[in-house]
């Protein structure tokens, strides 16, 4: 490509900037003192299944329930003072919606969250106690991201999207910033894929400490869209996939995230939902941590790897979220025909 094309490309206001390790270090610094450094947990039991070494950077116990915070606080402090003045749009059903809600509070800014008018009551209930001004859409007849264009545009709101940013992707990083610097050396790592926020934050912060670790991206089996789309060199739109890891239920991964992705991750498998139960239990009965299905995505194909691992191994997993429905959760626990 001349490079005076490039050129004129690069001009437009963030558009596909790439965020690297310098970003990643900024946003810990954003972080620091704010968000927690997770604990970083281990278990032989664990280490037995997998027949290796397992790091478990445990973010379901970061602020908001899920790593999410990092992201959506950085791209908040990241704005200048007038952006902030003004606030910020987003739209999420799930953990983003909270954390939006929570880092605006935390920095001054006021939040609206654009949700599903049937989503989940508790979720809409807590995005709002942490100060979220909820807006509804219908999801089968209107698209969350034309309200929210529309909505920055009337309102002078900045969008602050769940995945394709690269103050979010920066911010996704730094858990693994602080894995890194807890486990050391590390091998291989697995890490939970939706829209490829905090995978291509995680390869970013990995790769530029450990060039020659295996990154491992894990989807959810009935939305394998980033799997498909690493094989086929660009981008593929799915269907919205039915699986219980709600938090990864993309049907793209985003535009900001792919090009990381595919220079940096090795490769992308997918985990069951019988899979994802299963390693639920796992943690409960044996870690006593709570650990949402979509947070057990990178343990499950640990787990279903271990004919990979070679004995001593070190194999660093982010479970990425703990954010649970108590009734959905108990009955996970109890259907072993789940499992
Ligand atoms: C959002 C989310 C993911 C997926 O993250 P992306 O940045 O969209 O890839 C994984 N786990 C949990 C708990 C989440 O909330």
């Amino acid at each position: 490509m001349p490079s005076s094309i490039q050129l004129a490309a690069s001009t437009e206001p963030d558009d596909l900037a790439r965020p690297g390790i310098d970003d990643v270090v900024a946003a810990a610094a954003r972080l620091q003192g704010v968000a927690h450094r997770t604990p970083v947990l281990t278990s032989r039991t664990a280490d037995k299944k997998a027949g290796a070494q397992l790091f478990f950077k445990c973010e379901n116990f970061q602020r908001g329930g899920a790593f999410k915070f990092r992201g959506a606080y950085n791209a908040i402090a990241a704005l200048t003072d007038e952006q902030r003045r003004r606030g910020v749009v987003t739209y999420s059903s799930g953990n983003h919606a909270q954390a939006v809600a929570y880092a605006g509070k935390l920095l001054g800014t006021s939040t609206t969250i654009i949700m599903p008018k049937d989503a989940p009551a508790l979720k809409i209930r807590a995005t709002q106690e942490y100060g979220g001004q909820v807006q509804f859409y219908d999801r089968y007849t209107e698209n969350r991201e034309e309200i929210g264009r529309r909505l920055a545009q009337e309102r002078g709101l900045t969008l602050i999207p769940p995945y394709d940013h690269p103050d979010v992707i920066a911010g996704q990083g730094t858990a693994m910033l602080e894995l890194l610097d807890e486990a050391q050396h590390l091998d291989v790592l697995y890490v939970p894929l939706g829209g490829g926020g905090l995978l291509a934050g995680s390869a970013i912060a990995a790769r530029a400490h450990l060039p020659n670790i295996r990154i491992i991206g894990v989807e959810p089996e009935a939305g394998n869209d980033g799997q498909q789309s690493l094989k086929a060199g660009k981008i593929i739109h799915i269907p919205a996939p039915k699986s219980i890891a709600d938090g990864a239920v993309v049907t793209h991964v985003g535009h900001h995230n792919f090009p990381i992705l595919q220079d940096l991750v090795d490769d992308i498998v997918t985990a069951s939902d019988a899979e994802l139960v299963a390693t639920l239990r796992f943690f409960a009965e044996r870690m006593k941590i709570v650990v949402e299905p979509t947070g057990c995505l990178g343990a499950a194909a640990a787990f279903a790897s271990v004919n990979q691992h070679r004995g001593q191994q070190r194999v660093g997993i982010i479970l990425s979220g703990g954010n649970v429905d108590l009734e959905r959760y108990s009955k996970f626990l109890t259907e072993s025909s789940h499992a």
